[in-house]
């Protein structure tokens, strides 16, 4: 058997593939098993930051790999408490639990919001809001967060608790709030699966403003928006609130698995002993990959995610079979004449390799996409549409 076939055979069919194996990569580029090159805009779904086999990265794993590759987290180790100290001194966030994926820093993020919510305002007190359309992970804590419900059906009886406002509309926000003891309203600024979709500023600030009238935590998903991935370190900077908990993954460390759930001043302490726990989370290959991307979203490297933006939506508003784009920085959503999934198998067949979400061609390149990568692509995705 070759590798697709023994996938078909033995993997668990819950992927769609590409009828494309990939066997290599440097950077942007990508190789299949035949040679071909690709150009990659998918980034593993906004996980490799600086693409693949960035050098720096590469570099701090392997000096991590040669002191220890995993303890459990009834010791100290440095990657770790760096990596903490080092997402606090970015965000004003006063600690972090790591975990492992999205969904698990969505579950601490939860959990942590019900524990506040428990000893401060009764039992009774555990509805979280969140948004339709959204999409939170796939657990079943995680899926009952997620307000789409062809998640939904088949996974019946999910985690109680869960309310979806529809997005951009304050007046339903501010009914169920009323409606019910809420524990927290959690949102991601851009919805990333439901289509690459910002939410309004005028509802962010509305989200934050009822949420510290009414000490109720704000909780914003960053597990795609996360880690310079829209121009600024995380999304919510755009917006100008102080998130009370911020979880993020993906992009984190650069392609190696991590999840971390960011708490602000009012839930620092609400996690003690025994209240939750991970035995690979915040392993200290992953940390030192972390620390190697993080350490190098500064200033000037976000103003160039900027820059590539710009030039994106420039290069794709008002071309000829694009009706409409969307996103911030390098999460970029296409609504295109064609079918998404058409367009992006053509893509690919010329070479470039785009993802969909909803109906929409959804970009999300590597940071670090040298320009004349990025434009060669955005040539090649132009003349696709126009067809
Ligand atoms: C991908 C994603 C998740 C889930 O992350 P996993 O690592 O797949 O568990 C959660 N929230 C958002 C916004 C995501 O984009």
């Amino acid at each position: 058997m070759n590798v697709k076939e023994m996938d078909k055979a033995y993997v668990a069919g819950t992927y769609k593939r590409f009828p494309l194996e990939i066997v290599s990569g440097q950077g942007s580029i990508v190789k299949d098993e035949t040679g071909k090159e690709y150009i990659d805009l998918g980034s593993g779904i906004a996980v490799t930051s600086f693409g693949i086999g960035d050098a720096g990265w590469k570099q701090a794993i392997i000096d991590q790999m040669n002191k220890v590759q995993h303890m459990s987290n009834l010791y100290y180790t440095e990657p770790c408490a760096r990596l903490a100290e080092l997402l606090c001194q970015k965000t004003g966030m006063k600690k972090v639990f790591f975990s492992n994926s999205g969904a698990e820093a969505n579950e601490c993020a939860i959990k942590t919001a019900r524990k506040y919510a428990a000893k401060k305002h009764g039992p009774n007190c555990y509805t979280i809001i969140t948004l339709k359309n959204s999409f939170h992970g796939r657990t079943i804590t995680t899926l009952a967060a997620t307000g789409q419900d062809h998640y939904h059906e088949l996974f019946q009886p999910l985690t109680p608790g869960f309310v979806h406002a529809e997005a951009n509309n304050i007046e339903e926000l501010e009914t169920l709030v009323n409606q019910q003891p809420t524990v927290a309203i959690m949102i991601e600024c851009v919805q990333g699966e439901g289509g690459v979709i910002p939410l309004s500023p005028e509802f962010v600030s509305a989200a934050a403003k009822i949420a510290w009238e009414k000490d109720i935590l704000l909780i914003v998903d960053e597990v795609q928006t996360g880690n310079g991935r829209t121009g600024q370190l995380y999304a919510y900077m755009h917006y100008g609130i102080q998130p009370d908990i911020v979880s993020t993954a993906k992009g984190l460390a650069g392609g190696l698995p991590l999840g971390a759930t960011l708490l602000g001043d009012k839930v620092q302490d609400v996690l003690g002993f025994g209240d939750h726990g991970s035995t690979f989370g915040g392993n200290p290959l992953c940390c030192a990959g972390a620390l190697s991307i993080l350490s190098r979203l500064d200033d000037a490297f976000l103003a160039q995610v900027r820059e590539k933006s710009a030039y994106l939506f420039q290069a794709f508003e008002n071309a000829p079979g694009i009706e409409a784009v969307t996103g911030l920085g390098l999460m970029i959503g296409l609504k295109t004449k064609k079918p998404a999934p058409q367009a992006v198998a053509e893509c690919m067949e010329k070479g470039v390799l785009c993802l969909t979400a909803k109906d929409k061609v959804r970009l999300l390149p590597a940071l670090n996409i040298p320009m004349d990568i990025l434009k060669k692509a955005a040539q090649v995705i132009l003349e696709v549409c126009a067809q």
